[in-house]
């Protein structure tokens, strides 16, 4: 495992300072933390019922300060925005992310991260996909770079065994659309 290209350039380009009890990247306050404080309050919410609202807030604060950010600052939009977060991301140790598709027209696409620390922690310790922090990273990112509304669904989690987690990014009504359609389905069963 090397040291990242990205966070090599930011240091180079003095864009990574940590003094006096700060760590900033690119002008913004950062915390390392060990994985197990996500992997904490995840399970915490999950255990709880209130992982929806875990969603909700994440998302906000991705959408409303860090990638604003770092579009304000380096004048990034749409698809350049959304790889230079990947990357980044991917640097400070969230795991590895691959955009499968994006569709900037239609406001969708498929992301894969593998090696997502959290969710290997938390493996075989919860029974339905877990990092709804991924999931509101992708939707804050993915709502700032299309310039839309989406958010993102986790449908395979690594917790579960699988190899990678994968999200699914669309329009916010399609999802809730199908969220009715989905429980008026169980409804109708019953
Ligand atoms: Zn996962």
């Amino acid at each position: 495992m090397g040291f990242s290209e990205l966070l090599t350039k930011l240091l180079f380009a003095r864009k990574i300072e940590a003094r006096d009890g700060q760590l900033l990247i690119v002008g913004v306050p950062m915390l390392i933390t060990p994985v197990t404080f996500f992997a904490y309050s995840l399970l915490d919410a999950f255990e709880k019922n209130t992982l929806q609202d875990y969603y909700k807030i994440w998302k906000r604060a991705v959408n409303e300060t860090f990638s604003a950010d770092v579009e304000k600052q380096f004048g990034l939009k749409r698809g350049r925005l959304a790889d230079w977060l990947r990357e980044l991301g991917g640097a400070t140790g969230w795991g590895q992310i691959d955009f499968v598709t994006v569709d900037y027209e239609k406001h969708r696409g498929i992301v894969r991260v593998k090696n997502n620390p959290v969710a290997m922690f938390l493996s075989h310790k919860v029974n339905k996909p877990i990092c709804y922090h991924m999931a509101a990273l992708g939707a804050g990112v993915a709502s700032r770079s299309f310039e839309e509304e989406v958010d993102c669904v986790e449908v395979k989690c690594m917790a579960l065994g699988n190899p990678y987690c994968e999200f699914i990014i669309k329009p916010k009504e399609e999802i809730e659309n199908e969220k009715i359609r989905k429980s008026f389905s169980n409804v109708l069963k019953k």
